[in-house]
């Protein structure tokens, strides 16, 4: 009985597409949403998500059907993440379901995470029900969006259901669809254990609770089971069910889609993509398991007051038990004193964690310009891996450093592609292919990795008229001739601002970041200098000129009010500055290799 009325599915799309707005469509029609928590985007739980509009975590929901016809269905639904830093969570996602909603917006047509998840998707070997959304829109062009994704992913055009999440159009058909075009889970419950990790999150009272897909056999309650590849045991104190709370349930069986309690007090030691079996009847082989998320893009966390070093510590610990994709160590620097070196998947990852730490934690953090990895070989035959500037070698020691390379989908319409092509020129890219899709084309492009971490997107989207989307994957390392540029502030260097770039940039980047922080920096009772150089050479200066600006002289001597919310505004100003010698710097200051001219 078990898994014959079960369809396990997600919904995939390009982010904006429209995934949790009609995630919550179907919520509402099968009555699971009550009237009392009947917000938008009721399975974006972070506080975070829900003001960002991002997903970031995946939330699976446990969803009762009745057909038309009168039987009875269960479906699970997984929702996932769109944007690139989280792609991991998405293939994640995929291996617990039999089917996929494709997702895509009438109005915008197919874009660079369309095809990258559709391929995931059929790379997973699911069934793809195609979905054009929001037909509502009055820029809606269903029929070109469905010609779109034949052209493109080879999905029959005659196959997409018109939707919208806005009005609800479409929800009947696509429930219907789920039911007749999925199939339902594989898998014997008489079976031994077989059960996929494929998230999981720290809870005070009950430990990691796991997410898990039941692949095969039965786990309840008092079970003894092993974790395949950490080998650690555990007894099963409680299973259940998403709604999206938890409910506590009986057994979870082949096919099912649920979480699993069992004391584990380490998150270390119950990794997703794992497998839990049965310590008794331990099944022979694990599921091929997933590539753990890498940390690609690592910047420095400081407490502005260095007081708060042990706080930021015990916080980063706590972020870490919910996000297994984020590392840190401990490092120190001159300029800052004692904070660490994060590791994150992208820079809206970056951003994420540094607002819930400031946030949740209630700390006040500088963060250092983020970097890439790179690896170095030095003179001596010795190869070391760094992902910190302030700890590159000196040039005579180096014989040759290389950087990550990724290969970048981007889709936009024809109109575009002179600009793009001259922007991937100027970033190093080199073009591995160009295909033509109607009226738009895909541009695939190889470009190491550091040259779109700063600014790219905004100036894609800008070159573009906001027309052209991006995916991309690490896929390599390649020499290149990059530099270390210091960075002085009244003649001294400040470790916490050197940056990598390439030989042919440092000149313009030197120029960029100086002037940035002599417009950043608040102005001292005197002149104070900030210089870029390579190897002692300096290449830019500016200067921080002196006067400072005495914010009560605006108030005329009159309004307190106004003068002490002016007082107090600036105070909170100043939480985010670290001071260097004698010179205040401002966070911004340290992002300054950041800003767009
Ligand atoms: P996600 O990133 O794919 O989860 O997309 P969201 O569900 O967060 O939706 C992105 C934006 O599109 C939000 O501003 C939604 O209000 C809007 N939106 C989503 N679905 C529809 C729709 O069917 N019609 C219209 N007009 N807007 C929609
Ligand atoms: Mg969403």
């Amino acid at each position: 009985m078990p898994g014959v009325n079960v369809r396990n599915f997600s919904i995939i799309a390009h982010v904006d597409h429209g995934k949790s707005t009609l995630a919550d469509r179907i919520l509402e029609h099968l009555g699971a949403m009550g009237e009392r928590d009947k917000r938008d985007q009721t399975l974006d739980t972070l506080e975070l998500e829900r003001e960002r509009g991002i997903t970031i975590k995946s939330t699976p929901v446990r969803l009762n059907y009745t057909r038309p016809n009168g039987e009875q269905y269960v479906f699970n639904l997984i929702d996932t993440p769109g944007h690139v830093d989280f792609g991991y969570e998405v293939s994640r996602s995929l291996a617990a379901c039999e089917g996929v909603l494709l997702l895509v917006d009438a109005s915008q047509g197919v874009e660079a995470q369309t095809i990258v998840n559709a391929y995931l998707a059929i790379d997973s070997g699911l069934t793809i029900i195609p979905v054009v959304n929001k037909i509502d829109l009055p820029a809606a062009d269903p029929e070109g969006a469905a010609q779109e994704l034949e052209e493109v992913v080879g999905i029959p055009a005659e196959d997409a259901i018109f939707a919208s999440g806005k009005t609800g159009a479409g929800v009947p058909e696509i429930l219907e669809a789920i039911v007749e075009r999925i199939p339902p889970p594989p898998g014997d419950p008489q079976a031994p254990l077989k059960a996929l990790i494929f998230d999981s999150f720290y809870d005070a009272y009950q430990g990691v609770i796991l997410f898990v897909r039941v692949l095969e056999g039965t786990v309840r309650a008092k079970d003894a089971v092993t974790l395949f590849n950490t080998g650690k045991d555990f007894e099963v104190d409680k299973v259940g069910t998403f709604t999206p709370g938890l409910i506590v349930s009986d057994v979870l069986a082949a096919g099912s889609v649920g979480w699993i309690a069992a004391g584990i007090k380490d998150i270390q030691d119950a990794q997703v993509g794992d497998t839990v079996t049965s310590r008794e009847h331990p099944t022979l082989e694990p599921f091929p398991g997933f590539k753990p998320a890498q940390p690609v893009v690592f910047s420095g966390l400081y407490p502005t007051d260095t007081e708060d070093y042990r706080k930021l510590r015990e916080a980063l610990e706590r972020l870490k038990l919910n996000d297994a994709a984020f590392s840190f160590e401990p490092e120190t620097s001159e300029a800052l004193g004692f904070g660490f070196r994060c590791g994150f998947l992208g820079l809206l990852h970056a951003e994420i964690v540094q607002e819930r730490l400031e946030r949740e934690f209630d700390l006040d953090l500088i963060a250092t310009a983020p970097a890439v990895i790179y690896r170095i070989t030095l003179t001596n035959g010795e190869v070391i891996v760094t992902q910190n500037p302030a700890e590159f070698p000196t040039r005579d020691r180096i014989e040759l450093v290389e950087e990550p390379y990724i290969k970048m989908s981007v889709m936009l319409p024809e109109e575009h592609v002179g600009p793009v092509m001259q922007l991937l020129q100027e970033r190093r890219g080199s073009m591995v292919t160009m295909n033509y899709m109607g009226k738009r084309v895909e541009l695939v492009y190889q470009v190491p990795f550091a040259e779109i971490l700063y600014d790219f997107h905004d100036r894609l989207k800008s070159i573009s008229r906001g027309y052209a989307s991006m995916d991309y994957e690490i896929i390599d390392y390649r020499e290149g001739d990059l530099q270390k540029v210091d960075i002085y502030v009244n003649g001294e260097i400040v470790d916490a601002l050197a940056v990598i770039v390439h030989e042919s940039k440092a000149y313009s980047l030197g120029r960029k970041v100086v002037d940035k922080m002599a417009e950043v920096i608040p102005r001292q009772m005197w002149a104070v200098p900030v210089q870029a150089a390579i190897g002692g050479k300096i290449i830019a200066r500016a200067t921080v000129k002196a006067f400072r600006k005495d914010v009560l002289a605006k108030c005329y001597g009159g309004d307190i009010s106004r003068k002490k919310k002016l007082l107090s505004k600036q105070k909170k100003g100043k939480a985010r500055m670290k001071q260097i010698g004698t010179v205040e710097v401002p966070q911004e200051a340290f992002l300054a290799v950041l800003s767009t001219d």
